[in-house]
């Protein structure tokens, strides 16, 4: 067993019965990572977005997690307060099977970040219906050395395009500099 570290777990609670899918959640968080900060209000490139089943009422604010090259072989359902829900309605994972939290432009992936330095993130914010509730609390984890951002950027483009197309990309794009 490795090393025990204190660490700071943040999480967003969702209130399933006070969400009425309004979707600032998604504007929020989309304006918030544009570049230059907002200056786009793209909810494709939110970090969280909304599961939407009308017939069903069904309305679920899922915050993206980590990207995985596969998608589930089987699916569970969930019954809660008679209303059938989906596995993917809670999954924050970035899987091949939807096209959730994939930028648009870049094909990568997309994760919360937790805003950063935000001392309560921006979804938590601007929800008017307090569907959303920010908590921090200190556990004692293994330490972990977490890949950065860059490196599962390029893994989900390695699995997609295979590693002798990137690297003729890049050798390419480096002549043009
Ligand atoms: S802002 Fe709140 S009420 Fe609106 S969709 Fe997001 S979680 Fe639901
Ligand atoms: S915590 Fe921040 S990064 Fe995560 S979904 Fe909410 S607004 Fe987006």
């Amino acid at each position: 067993m490795g090393k025990l570290v204190k660490q700071i777990v943040k999480t967003i609670k969702v209130d399933l019965d006070k969400c009425n899918g309004c979707r600032a959640c998604e504007i929020a968080c989309a304006a918030f990572h544009a570049k230059p900060r907002y200056s786009s209000f793209n909810p494709a490139r939110s970090r969280i977005r909304m599961v939407i089943d009308e017939r069903n009422d069904e309305w679920v604010a899922i915050r993206s997690t980590d990207y995985t090259k596969a998608g589930c072989d089987g699916r569970r359902v969930y019954t809660i307060n008679g209303k059938e829900y989906s596995e993917c309605s809670f999954c924050g994972s970035v899987c091949p099977t939807r096209d959730l939290f994939i930028e648009p432009d870049s094909g990568l992936p997309l994760k919360c970040d937790m805003c950063e330095d935000e001392k309560v993130p921006l979804c938590v914010q601007i929800c008017s219906r307090d569907a959303l509730t920010y908590e921090e609390k200190e556990v004692e984890v293994e330490e972990l050395v977490k890949p950065a951002e860059i490196e599962i950027g390029l893994q989900s483009l390695v699995d997609k395009y295979g590693l002798q197309k990137l690297s003729d990309t890049f050798v390419r794009m480096s002549q043009k500099i």
